[in-house]
């Protein structure tokens, strides 16, 4: 049995505890998720013994190539897709229909309750997006990838970054690594942020040159095909003050004691607990204005969440940022950002970008 056949077995046991006949996955990643199929505009159907892609004619032999094991549902041209999926409720005799609640609008929700008259639409939340938080190994493969493109990448623009390079030069230019290393593209638009301007979290790069301050703040990760990494260095091209020095090692500080407390068992308020007090204690509290870190996959924000109140328990296969961030207006910011996978027995940092300050320093 494939792995997408697994994981649609795993969802297909929930159909039976919430008492409907069928899923209806609506949101293209998790139709990725659940067949390996990599268009869009299609949407899959799990029922209780069979799954069916609905899709149109552009993906037949797509679909055919990247998952032969699924019955297909193709509508031809001019036809609709939603009197299309309609029909086949109606011949599969579907009564109860779960449906992606957190993905949905409330536009789609209308249309398909008025095109499926003879359904009951049963709003679902996060079923395949709570086994999308455990990778499989071909998952932790690809993630593994996705690091070392945006390593290689990182390193060819650091070795030739110079004064008179802006910031949207460097964005560009990591993007353009990132591809001739094999990825796709960007997991997002990257950061890149020059003194002052690294003090908001997610500043888009601006026509400021890098040599016009002290450091720049680098926020990038690479799409290697489907999973993607996601990374933050600070790259020092003036002098090393001493507060860059400080702020800089307390944040380094409560990143390696953090990525240190992960481990099975773990909450993951508690992992954002133990970098916040650390920069609480040094009187930054109040500047470390966002959660530690989130999960990676498929989408480059997924479950898990690292921050206060979530009680999730971390489970081997997780895969998470750990991001801690000091931002002083008018000063700037440093976060440092790496990709921890959740193993066994405790974690495994997947990048490997140096991060200690002296490795920081270009030129
Ligand atoms: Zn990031
Ligand atoms: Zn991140």
């Amino acid at each position: 049995m494939s792995r997408f056949a697994q994981r649609r077995d795993k969802i297909r046991r929930n159909l039976s505890k919430r008492n409907v006949d069928a899923l209806l996955v609506t949101d293209f990643t998790n139709v990725a998720y659940l067949t390996g199929f990599t268009g869009d505009d299609s949407y899959l159907l799990v029922t209780k013994d069979r799954d069916y892609v609905v899709s149109d004619q552009r993906y037949t032999t797509q679909l055919g190539e990247e998952c032969s094991d699924l019955e297909l549902s193709i509508r031809g041209p001019g036809k609709k897709m939603l009197p299309f999926v309609s029909r086949l409720l109606t011949k599969l005799k579907i009564g109860q229909l779960a449906v992606e609640a957190q993905s949905m609008t409330i536009a789609f929700h209308a249309a398909l309750a008025e095109a499926a008259k003879n359904c009951e639409l049963v709003p679902v939340s996060g079923w395949v997006e709570k086994l999308r938080m455990i990778k499989d190994k071909d998952e932790i493969a690809r993630t593994r990838v996705a690091c070392d493109q945006a390593r290689r990448a990182f390193e060819v623009v650091r070795a030739t970054l110079t004064p008179e390079m802006t910031e949207l030069q460097v964005a560009a230019d990591l993007e353009y690594q990132a591809r001739r290393f094999g990825g796709i593209g960007m997991s997002f638009p990257p950061i890149v942020a020059v003194g002052a301007r690294s003090a908001l979290p997610h500043a888009s790069p601006t026509t400021q040159k890098i040599g016009a301050d002290d450091f720049t703040l680098i926020d990038w990760g690479v799409n290697e095909g489907l999973y993607v990494s996601d990374l933050t260095r600070i790259l020092v091209t003036g002098k090393i003050s001493p507060k860059l020095r400080k702020v800089y090692g307390v944040v380094l500080k409560a990143q390696l004691a953090a990525i240190k407390a992960i481990r099975p068992g773990v909450t993951c308020e508690a992992v954002d607990h133990v970098a916040r007090s650390i920069i609480s204690k040094a009187g930054y509290g109040k500047r470390f204005g966002h959660g530690l870190g989130h999960g990676t996959g498929l989408d480059i924000h997924e479950g898990p969440r690292l921050s206060q109140g979530q009680s999730t328990v971390l489970a081997a296969g997780m895969i998470v940022t750990v991001e801690p961030g000091i931002y002083l207006p008018g000063w700037g910011g440093v976060r440092i950002e790496d990709d921890i996978l959740v193993t066994r027995t405790g974690h495994e940092v997947l990048t490997s970008v140096p991060k200690e300050l002296e490795a920081c320093l270009v030129g």
